[in-house]
Protein backbone atom coordinates (compact mmCIF):
# COMPACT_ATOMS: atom_id res chain seq x y z
CA UNK A 1 0.00 0.00 0.00
CA UNK A 2 1.64 3.52 -1.21
CA UNK A 3 1.87 5.64 2.30
CA UNK A 4 -0.28 8.95 1.71
CA UNK A 5 2.24 11.73 1.35
CA UNK A 6 2.81 15.21 -0.15
CA UNK A 7 2.89 13.72 -3.33
CA UNK A 8 -0.59 13.24 -3.52
CA UNK A 9 -3.33 16.10 -4.00
CA UNK A 10 -5.75 17.47 -2.12
CA UNK A 11 -8.60 15.57 -3.46
CA UNK A 12 -6.48 12.06 -2.57
CA UNK A 13 -6.48 13.43 0.74
CA UNK A 14 -9.87 13.88 1.33
CA UNK A 15 -11.03 10.83 -0.03
CA UNK A 16 -8.34 8.67 2.11
CA UNK A 17 -9.35 10.43 5.11
CA UNK A 18 -6.55 9.67 7.09
CA UNK A 19 -7.51 10.50 11.38
CA UNK A 20 -3.49 10.11 12.02
CA UNK A 21 -0.63 12.17 10.87
CA UNK A 22 2.60 11.59 11.57
CA UNK A 23 5.66 14.17 11.39
CA UNK A 24 9.44 13.24 11.13
CA UNK A 25 12.06 15.44 12.77
CA UNK A 26 15.38 15.02 12.04
CA UNK A 27 18.57 16.82 13.20
CA UNK A 28 21.93 17.97 10.74
CA UNK A 29 24.93 16.98 12.81
CA UNK A 30 28.38 15.34 12.76
CA UNK A 31 28.66 11.77 13.01
CA UNK A 32 31.82 11.29 13.27
CA UNK A 33 34.24 11.05 10.67
CA UNK A 34 32.60 8.17 8.79
CA UNK A 35 28.49 8.78 9.44
CA UNK A 36 26.51 11.47 7.32
CA UNK A 37 25.39 14.69 8.96
CA UNK A 38 22.15 13.55 7.87
CA UNK A 39 22.08 10.23 9.90
CA UNK A 40 19.35 11.34 12.54
CA UNK A 41 17.29 12.13 9.64
CA UNK A 42 17.97 9.49 7.47
CA UNK A 43 16.76 6.75 10.02
CA UNK A 44 13.54 8.73 11.55
CA UNK A 45 12.17 8.85 7.50
CA UNK A 46 13.06 5.24 7.17
CA UNK A 47 11.40 4.52 10.38
CA UNK A 48 8.54 6.57 9.83
CA UNK A 49 7.60 5.15 5.81
CA UNK A 50 7.27 2.02 7.85
CA UNK A 51 5.00 3.02 10.49
CA UNK A 52 2.89 5.43 8.18
CA UNK A 53 2.41 2.49 5.31
CA UNK A 54 0.98 -0.01 8.52
CA UNK A 55 -0.92 2.79 10.28
CA UNK A 56 -2.51 3.90 6.99
CA UNK A 57 -1.52 7.49 7.96
CA UNK A 58 -0.79 10.77 6.36
CA UNK A 59 3.36 10.90 6.15
CA UNK A 60 4.69 14.73 5.88
CA UNK A 61 8.39 14.86 5.28
CA UNK A 62 10.48 14.85 7.40
CA UNK A 63 11.63 17.98 8.85
CA UNK A 64 15.03 18.32 8.31
CA UNK A 65 16.54 20.75 11.34
CA UNK A 66 16.71 20.00 14.90
CA UNK A 67 18.16 21.06 17.91
CA UNK A 68 21.70 20.10 17.69
CA UNK A 69 23.72 23.37 19.93
CA UNK A 70 25.48 20.33 21.70
CA UNK A 71 27.22 19.44 18.25
CA UNK A 72 28.25 22.93 17.14
CA UNK A 73 32.08 23.05 16.91
CA UNK A 74 32.02 19.67 14.65
CA UNK A 75 31.91 21.12 11.03
CA UNK A 76 28.35 20.69 8.84
CA UNK A 77 26.28 20.69 12.44
CA UNK A 78 22.73 23.25 11.62
CA UNK A 79 21.11 23.86 15.24
CA UNK A 80 17.37 25.70 15.11
CA UNK A 81 17.18 27.54 18.58
CA UNK A 82 14.45 25.47 20.99
CA UNK A 83 11.79 28.24 20.28
CA UNK A 84 11.86 27.98 16.62
CA UNK A 85 11.66 23.88 16.31
CA UNK A 86 9.36 24.34 19.03
CA UNK A 87 7.17 26.60 16.71
CA UNK A 88 7.76 24.88 13.56
CA UNK A 89 6.22 21.72 15.26
CA UNK A 90 3.17 23.62 16.91
CA UNK A 91 2.82 25.47 13.51
CA UNK A 92 2.40 21.77 11.64
CA UNK A 93 0.48 20.41 14.09
CA UNK A 94 -2.16 23.02 14.33
CA UNK A 95 -2.39 23.21 10.15
CA UNK A 96 -3.01 19.30 10.28
CA UNK A 97 -5.75 19.96 12.64
CA UNK A 98 -7.40 22.37 9.98
CA UNK A 99 -7.23 19.54 7.71
CA UNK A 100 -9.28 17.35 9.72
CA UNK A 101 -6.28 15.09 11.09
CA UNK A 102 -6.97 13.66 14.49
CA UNK A 103 -4.12 12.80 15.74
CA UNK A 104 -0.56 13.52 15.15
CA UNK A 105 2.90 11.67 15.97
CA UNK A 106 5.77 13.73 16.28
CA UNK A 107 8.71 10.65 15.66
CA UNK A 108 11.90 12.51 16.73
CA UNK A 109 15.02 11.13 15.33
CA UNK A 110 17.22 12.90 17.47
CA UNK A 111 17.54 12.41 21.12
CA UNK A 112 18.97 15.95 21.51
CA UNK A 113 15.71 17.44 20.14
CA UNK A 114 14.30 18.24 24.17
CA UNK A 115 11.93 21.10 23.59
CA UNK A 116 9.81 18.66 21.43
CA UNK A 117 8.33 17.26 25.31
CA UNK A 118 7.34 20.81 26.15
CA UNK A 119 6.04 21.63 23.12
CA UNK A 120 3.89 19.47 22.24
CA UNK A 121 2.94 19.40 25.94
CA UNK A 122 1.79 23.04 25.85
CA UNK A 123 -0.15 21.99 22.61
CA UNK A 124 -2.05 19.23 24.57
CA UNK A 125 -2.67 21.78 27.46
CA UNK A 126 -4.05 24.50 25.00
CA UNK A 127 -6.07 21.98 23.05
CA UNK A 128 -8.13 23.04 19.71
CA UNK A 129 -5.59 21.09 17.83
CA UNK A 130 -4.77 17.38 17.01
CA UNK A 131 -3.74 15.01 20.16
CA UNK A 132 -0.11 14.99 19.58
CA UNK A 133 2.53 12.42 20.83
CA UNK A 134 5.98 12.33 20.90
CA UNK A 135 7.68 9.20 19.89
CA UNK A 136 11.25 9.10 19.25
CA UNK A 137 13.13 6.01 16.79
CA UNK A 138 14.54 4.82 20.29
CA UNK A 139 11.09 4.86 22.41
CA UNK A 140 11.03 0.92 22.15
CA UNK A 141 14.89 0.38 23.88
CA UNK A 142 13.18 1.82 27.00
CA UNK A 143 11.31 -1.87 27.74
CA UNK A 144 14.16 -3.68 26.37
CA UNK A 145 16.84 -4.32 29.54
CA UNK A 146 19.57 -5.66 26.78
CA UNK A 147 19.79 -2.30 25.05
CA UNK A 148 19.03 -0.29 27.77
CA UNK A 149 22.81 -1.71 28.70
CA UNK A 150 24.21 -1.01 24.91
CA UNK A 151 23.18 2.55 25.02
CA UNK A 152 24.96 3.29 28.39
CA UNK A 153 28.33 3.24 26.38
CA UNK A 154 26.92 3.80 22.59
CA UNK A 155 24.98 6.88 22.46
CA UNK A 156 26.42 8.67 19.09
CA UNK A 157 28.04 7.51 15.71
CA UNK A 158 28.29 4.33 17.61
CA UNK A 159 27.82 0.56 16.94
CA UNK A 160 23.95 1.40 16.85
CA UNK A 161 24.18 4.35 14.82
CA UNK A 162 26.79 2.73 12.35
CA UNK A 163 24.88 -0.20 11.80
CA UNK A 164 21.40 1.77 10.74
CA UNK A 165 23.52 3.76 8.14
CA UNK A 166 25.27 0.46 7.23
CA UNK A 167 22.11 -0.97 6.77
CA UNK A 168 19.63 1.71 4.70
CA UNK A 169 22.45 3.69 3.03
CA UNK A 170 25.88 1.74 2.98
CA UNK A 171 27.30 4.24 0.47
CA UNK A 172 27.11 7.11 2.49
CA UNK A 173 29.78 5.45 5.13
CA UNK A 174 32.63 6.92 4.40
CA UNK A 175 36.50 5.35 4.83
CA UNK A 176 37.41 3.35 7.93
CA UNK A 177 34.93 3.85 11.20
CA UNK A 178 36.01 6.81 13.78
CA UNK A 179 37.72 5.21 16.10
CA UNK A 180 35.66 3.98 19.49
CA UNK A 181 35.44 6.15 22.39
CA UNK A 182 33.66 5.80 25.47
CA UNK A 183 33.84 8.32 27.88
CA UNK A 184 34.19 8.06 31.74
CA UNK A 185 31.10 6.62 33.17
CA UNK A 186 30.78 9.66 35.43
CA UNK A 187 30.33 12.28 32.36
CA UNK A 188 27.49 10.11 30.62
CA UNK A 189 24.69 11.43 32.95
CA UNK A 190 25.69 14.80 31.75
CA UNK A 191 25.40 14.68 27.63
CA UNK A 192 22.63 17.17 27.95
CA UNK A 193 24.40 19.83 29.95
CA UNK A 194 27.66 19.77 28.02
CA UNK A 195 28.92 20.39 24.33
CA UNK A 196 30.10 17.71 22.66
CA UNK A 197 33.36 18.86 22.27
CA UNK A 198 34.19 18.43 25.75
CA UNK A 199 32.80 14.53 26.01
CA UNK A 200 34.44 13.20 22.78
CA UNK A 201 37.59 14.17 20.45
CA UNK A 202 36.01 12.79 17.09
CA UNK A 203 32.37 13.39 17.97
CA UNK A 204 31.69 9.60 18.52
CA UNK A 205 30.47 7.77 21.63
CA UNK A 206 30.72 4.03 21.26
CA UNK A 207 32.10 1.68 19.53
CA UNK A 208 31.67 2.01 15.55
CA UNK A 209 33.73 -1.30 15.05
CA UNK A 210 31.56 -3.24 16.31
CA UNK A 211 28.70 -2.57 13.83
CA UNK A 212 26.92 -4.51 11.03
CA UNK A 213 23.90 -4.18 8.80
CA UNK A 214 22.71 -6.82 10.31
CA UNK A 215 22.45 -5.12 13.71
CA UNK A 216 21.46 -1.87 12.28
CA UNK A 217 18.04 -3.74 10.36
CA UNK A 218 17.37 -5.70 13.90
CA UNK A 219 17.70 -2.19 15.19
CA UNK A 220 14.92 -0.79 12.47
CA UNK A 221 12.68 -3.49 12.69
CA UNK A 222 12.15 -3.49 16.30
CA UNK A 223 11.71 0.24 16.14
CA UNK A 224 9.06 0.06 13.75
CA UNK A 225 7.04 -3.01 15.37
CA UNK A 226 7.24 -1.00 18.66
CA UNK A 227 5.57 1.57 16.95
CA UNK A 228 2.99 0.13 14.99
CA UNK A 229 1.68 -1.54 18.26
CA UNK A 230 2.38 1.36 20.61
CA UNK A 231 1.18 4.42 18.83
CA UNK A 232 -2.72 3.49 18.63
CA UNK A 233 -2.10 1.09 21.58
CA UNK A 234 -1.65 5.11 23.21
CA UNK A 235 -4.09 6.74 21.22
CA UNK A 236 -6.89 3.86 22.10
CA UNK A 237 -5.99 4.40 25.66
CA UNK A 238 -7.03 7.79 25.62
CA UNK A 239 -10.21 7.99 23.79
CA UNK A 240 -13.19 9.04 26.28
CA UNK A 241 -10.58 11.24 28.07
CA UNK A 242 -11.94 15.19 26.93
CA UNK A 243 -10.00 16.72 24.84
CA UNK A 244 -9.17 20.67 25.83
CA UNK A 245 -11.51 23.12 23.81
CA UNK A 246 -9.12 25.45 22.22
CA UNK A 247 -8.45 28.16 25.17
CA UNK A 248 -9.58 32.13 24.34
CA UNK A 249 -6.35 33.73 23.08
CA UNK A 250 -5.58 37.18 21.66
CA UNK A 251 -4.15 36.08 18.48
ZN1 LIG B 1 22.40 10.55 15.51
Amino acid sequence: VPVLTTRDSSAVVRERAPSLAILPVGSIEQHGGHLPLATDLLTVEWVATRVGQALNAFLLPGLPFGTAAEHLGFPGTVSLRPETLAACVTDAVRSLGASGIRDVVVLSGHGGNLILRPAIRQLNLDGGAPRTLLFNVASWTADDPDWRDIEADDRHAGEWETSIVLAIAPDLVRGAATPDFVPSPTVGPMQDQLPMTRLTPDGVWGRPSLASAEKGLLYLERSVAYLIERIPATFRALDGHATPKAAPSGG
